[in-house]
């Protein structure tokens, strides 16, 4: 098995930028920011994704992440809006396979792009996804 980066972080074995830690998750800053200011929200359990977090470690990250959104507004690092966003699997763009919710300080002009092919779909195509989505939830 490969080192874990986030693992290594959480050890205290790998340097960081530590914004918050308690005893379920720690956000620290990334070192390849989006914008400055762009902070990760890591459970310290190594877990690959959303689906391996039970919902106390769920609801941490959330708590941190709305805190953290708060705190970028009011840090003085400019930040008009906030991004959240989490890639689950590689497919996701996931790139560090230890679960990681990203905090992203947004403003007019900070050349974050997303991008999608999108496309409207049609009510009756979107009543079948719906079923098949709510027939796969446990
Ligand atoms: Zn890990």
């Amino acid at each position: 098995m490969s080192i874990c980066i986030f693992c290594e972080i959480i050890a205290g074995r790998a340097e960081a930028s530590v914004v918050y830690a308690d005893d379920s998750v720690v956000a620290i800053l990334d070192r390849a920011p989006a914008t400055v200011g762009h902070v990760l929200v890591i459970p310290r359990t190594h877990m690959a994704g959303p689906a391996d977090a039970d919902d106390a470690v769920g609801a941490a990250i959330w708590r941190t992440a709305q805190r953290v959104s708060v705190a970028l507004r009011a840090s003085g690092l400019r930040c008009d809006g906030v991004w959240l966003s989490l890639a689950d699997g590689e497919a996701a763009g996931q790139e560090v396979s230890h679960l990681h919710l990203h905090v992203v300080p947004r403003y007019p002009g900070d050349g974050v792009v997303v991008t999608a092919d999108w496309k409207e779909r049609s009510r009756e195509l979107l009543d079948q996804d719906a079923a098949l989505i709510r027939k796969a939830l446990t």
